[in-house]
């Protein structure tokens, strides 16, 4: 898709907050500084429209970006604060949950990993529990200009076995922020999902 407009609509940590529209919805969810935020401004062409690394502690909302009129962006604030009180994580799980399972405007989801490491036990968990409801799900291995691409296919394997991935909900990319290599992908899943 060509961006050229893109409107940050709503911050919601509630049902009764989300946009009030038929527009399609695609989540995209990851630990912290996995590289959300570079690459949902890359695809949107930006340099720094969504934040960049929210800080721990602060009010954590979903926050829906409108693109182009026709899809919302929705960054799922990022997990695997150690620091957050147990009490923040449940409300924070709550919201999260809340959001994924009861929105039928949610199309799919773009779950970001580093290409580089094994999954985290959050990042399998999230996975998990996505593919558990039946939630399209586009694996985004991230920063993978940091690794050489003929290791590229291991890092595939590496990650779908730590997964498990599920081939009938998911589909996978590697995807750089700095090279751009497989934003074109992530885009083509993205209008598949919203013209379902
Ligand atoms: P977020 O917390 O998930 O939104 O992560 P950010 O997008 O803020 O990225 C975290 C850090 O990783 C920043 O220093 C980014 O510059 C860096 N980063 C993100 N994506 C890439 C990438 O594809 N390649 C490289 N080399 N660095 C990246």
């Amino acid at each position: 898709m060509e961006v050229h407009n893109v409107e940050i609509t709503t911050s919601a940590v509630k049902p009764s907050q989300y946009p009030q529209t038929d527009i399609p919805e695609i989540a995209f969810v990851g630990r912290s500084n996995v590289g959300k935020s570079s690459l949902t401004n890359s695809l949107i062409n930006r340099r720094s429209f969504a934040r960049t690394s929210s800080q721990p502690g602060k009010t954590q909302t979903l926050n829906f970006y409108k693109v182009e009129e026709q899809v919302f962006f929705v960054d799922v604030p990022g997990y695997g604060y150690a620091k957050v009180s147990k009490k923040m994580r449940e409300e924070f799980g709550q919201m999260i949950e809340t959001y994924l399972t009861e929105r039928p405007q949610l199309k799919g989801v773009v779950s970001l990993v580093d290409a580089r490491h094994e999954p985290s036990e959050e990042d399998i968990a999230m996975y998990n529990w996505l593919t558990y409801y039946n939630i399209p799900v586009l694996v985004v291995a991230t920063k993978a200009d940091k690794i050489a691409r003929g290791k590229w296919n291991k890092a595939e394997s590496v990650i779908k076995k730590a997964l498990e991935f599920d081939r009938e909900t998911s589909a996978f990319q590697m995807f750089s922020a700095v090279t751009k290599s497989g934003k074109d992908e992530v885009w083509a899943w993205i209008e598949e999902r919203m013209a379902d």
